[in-house]
């Protein structure tokens, strides 16, 4: 694990693909994500070397329903009692996997690979529906950034600048960009709201973390600015 801020650890043990996070804070630990299915015990070992018990996880916060951030969900909650949480309009999705929409020349393939257990994440019943700008006890506020899922979420850290873009934003190649991979069925959408978060947000960002890529640790805010006014062409 890296550590992002105080208490955030960005967990690399889950492989290179994705990541998820850590958030250590008075109220005991929240996961944010929680890579594909079969992560289960790889986050429990974490966990329990940073001296907690498995019902110190009392949260999984899930950025979207996708099988690489959703898929050790179902299991993780069993085994912990954790409380999952995400966007009102992704429960569906987390409900009834099999709803994803993709854009149409992955549809075959994905619907090959569905026929594969270890490739379709189990379903899981969010505990807590989320809403735009809901403020979380950790500290985080909740923004909803759809486009790549319709109920996708990024979440703000406020006090330490730090944004966890989920698949808002990607970090690969060495470029910051919109998510608008053939996974993303809204591309419109996810642009903008890579506008949004940047018109309204990127102030108050420092550091980026993503699902996908390494973090960037500085000027992120900034970057990300840039990034809206290139894609809009418009200064922000
Ligand atoms: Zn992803």
């Amino acid at each position: 694990m890296q550590e992002i801020t105080t208490g955030l650890w960005q967990i690399d043990e889950i492989g290179d693909n994705v990541h998820c996070f850590l958030y250590e804070w008075r109220g005991g630990v929240t996961l944010i994500d929680t890579g594909y299915p079969g992560q289960t015990e790889t986050i429990l070992r974490l966990l329990r070397q940073r001296g907690y018990a498995d019902h110190n996880l009392r949260r999984i916060i899930l950025t979207h329903g996708d099988m690489d951030h959703s898929g050790s969900a179902a299991p993780l909650k069993r085994a912990t009692g954790a409380k999952v949480a995400c966007h009102t309009v992704e429960k569906a999705m987390l409900e009834e996997p099999k709803r994803r929409r993709t854009t149409w020349p992955l549809r075959p393939f994905l619907w090959f690979l569905s026929r594969f257990p270890g490739f379709t994440p189990p379903p899981v019943t969010p505990d807590e529906l989320l809403v735009d700008g809901q403020e979380l006890p950790e500290g985080f506020t909740v923004i909803h950034t759809p486009g790549h899922t319709p109920g996708h979420i990024a979440l703000l850290h406020k006090a330490s600048r730090v944004l966890i873009s989920g698949d808002a934003l990607v970090n690969t190649r060495h470029q910051l960009r919109p998510n608008t991979s053939p996974f993303t069925p809204d591309k419109e959408n996810a642009k903008r709201s890579v506008w949004r978060l940047a018109k309204k947000y990127g102030d108050d960002i420092d550091t980026i973390v993503f699902g996908h890529g390494p973090p960037i640790r500085q000027n992120g805010g900034k970057r990300l600015k840039a990034l809206a006014s290139r894609l809009f062409s418009t200064e922000i």
